[in-house]
């Protein structure tokens, strides 16, 4: 392998969220330590790179009748995302719920109904000709976590490569995350939607802005975020569209 495609896996591991690598063949140190710790304390089995020439397709082949995480056990239906394959501007979710496990479809239920709103009107209302099937939609997790928890790490990790390979071959102008999950699994850390929002990130070289969960959104009294979640999309609409 060369070294710069060393670099490239060990970013791209990097931005998995994988921090520690070990070394497998300990014979390559000159000095030995106890055989103990010549192993990796977890074995990680690491993702594969995005394949040359990857497309939504054979990422789609390649997660099949998934059932690398616990997730899988209560699923009906996969949910891998939805959209113009092409789109400028991709939103990233949390995972999906009732009425997307049951329609294979992400952002259907609900909160999906005030997402589509969200886009169409405030695009609308600023002159922007966008319709929610210009955009890509998809989640940081594939499968509808129980009671809809919060993925757990591991999913996110494991998921987390399918979302990537789905990033990097869209290649979308910008990148929407709705809240604070899909923030954590694009941007890492820990800091929440709060912090995050409103302000202009990176997921590798593309333009990231965080906003809130349209879930979020449905409870009565987050009015306040209702009206800076207008204006992210306003700020993203602009700078994609314009
Ligand atoms: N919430 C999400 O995060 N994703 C969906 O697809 C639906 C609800």
């Amino acid at each position: 392998m060369s070294p710069e495609d060393l670099r490239r896996q060990l970013e791209y591991y990097r931005d998995l969220g994988i921090k520690d690598i070990y070394r497998r063949d300990a014979s390559a140190r000159q000095v030995s330590p106890p055989p103990q710790e010549t192993e990796p304390l977890v074995e990680i089995q690491l993702p594969g790179m995005a394949p040359a020439g990857d497309t939504l397709e054979r990422i789609s082949a390649d997660i099949g009748d998934c059932k690398r995480c616990r997730l899988h056990e209560g699923r009906n239906k996969l949910v891998f995302g939805v959209g113009d394959p092409n789109a400028r501007l991709v939103f990233v979710g949390e995972g999906p719920g009732a009425d997307e496990d049951a329609q294979g479809i992400p952002f259907v239920g609900r909160a999906g109904q005030l997402l589509t709103q969200m886009i169409e009107n405030t695009a609308s209302k600023e002159g922007i000709p966008l319709k929610r099937e210009n955009v890509y939609i998809c989640n940081v997790v594939k499968c509808r976590p129980p009671e809809n928890r919060t993925p757990e790490a591991d999913e996110m990790e494991i998921c987390g490569q399918f979302l990537f390979r789905q990033l990097s071959v869209i290649q979308p102008k910008a990148i929407c995350a709705l809240g604070s999950t899909a923030a954590k699994a694009l941007l890492g850390g820990k800091d929440g939607v709060t912090r995050l929002r409103g302000k202009w990130h990176k997921w590798r070289d593309i333009p990231l802005l965080v906003t809130y969960h349209p879930s979020y959104l449905l409870r009565p009294y987050n009015q306040n975020a209702k009206r800076e979640s207008w204006e992210d999309l306003k700020k993203i609409f602009h700078f994609v569209y314009d």
